[in-house]
């Protein structure tokens, strides 16, 4: 799932000086869950813009922004969107992304996009992965060094660990000292010391891109 947060409304009252008619777009799957852009949170802001004197012209909550052609459908029946002064989307900056791709008219981003996270516990939701594009956690033993550990060390813990915590969250075990108990435990100590080939950055060069068909990638 894609965390997000809803901007501070100072922000984005900000945003909107010197506009009179906002139209708002919500995301019904990630950001509904995060409550930073389901439909409770557009009511909250639709409060905020009219206690402000604005006009929120309509609201439209599309099940994945991000989902061009799905969003692209939904605003067909929204001709108001396109004749306001903007439109305040609170999706993931992807969904932002898409409507302002779409539409002729000034899109303002509603949320901060924070990272693509587990959700551990009903509004608790915590970071794995930061999509590099080529996987180690083979070796890492399903712990992400380049996520995990706050200074992304692939070769090994810093000095700065300490009874297995972490020196810039002491909160936090070391995720090399849990790539080491894991390994132990699951025999295979050697992978965490066998040389490894330099990471491959490659898979990581934005904007990234890929086409599927029949289920293989056919342009990369
Ligand atoms: S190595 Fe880490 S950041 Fe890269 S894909 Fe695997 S979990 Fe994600
Ligand atoms: S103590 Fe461990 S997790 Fe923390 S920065 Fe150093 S190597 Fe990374």
């Amino acid at each position: 799932m894609i965390i997000s947060r809803m901007k501070p409304v100072s922000e984005l009252l900000d945003y909107v000086a010197g506009e009179e008619k906002i139209f708002l777009i919500g995301c019904g799957i990630c950001a509904t869950y995060c409550a930073s852009g389901g439909k409770r949170e557009l009511m909250f802001v639709k409060k905020v813009l009219e206690d402000a004197g604005k006009t929120v012209t309509g609201m439209l909550v599309v099940e994945g922004v991000c989902v061009v052609g799905r969003t692209k459908k939904h605003l067909e029946y929204y001709p108001e969107a396109y004749n306001s002064d903007s439109i305040m989307v609170f999706s993931c900056g992807t969904g932002i992304s898409v409507v302002a791709d779409l539409v002729p008219v000034k899109v303002h981003p509603g949320t901060d996009t924070l990272f693509s996270g587990a959700i551990v516990a009903p509004g608790v939701f915590e970071e794995k992965c930061s999509m590099c594009g080529k996987c180690e956690l083979e070796w890492s033993q399903g712990v992400c060094p380049h996520t995990i550990c706050p200074k992304g060390i692939f070769n090994g813990p810093c000095g700065g660990v300490h009874d297995g915590k972490c020196e810039v969250n002491s909160e936090r075990d070391c995720a090399w000292a849990v790539m080491y108990e894991r390994a132990k435990r699951n025999g295979c100590l050697d992978e965490l010391e066998r040389p490894r080939e330099f990471k491959d950055w490659r898979d990581n060069i934005k904007p990234r891109r890929i086409v599927v068909r029949s289920g293989k990638i056919v342009h990369h």
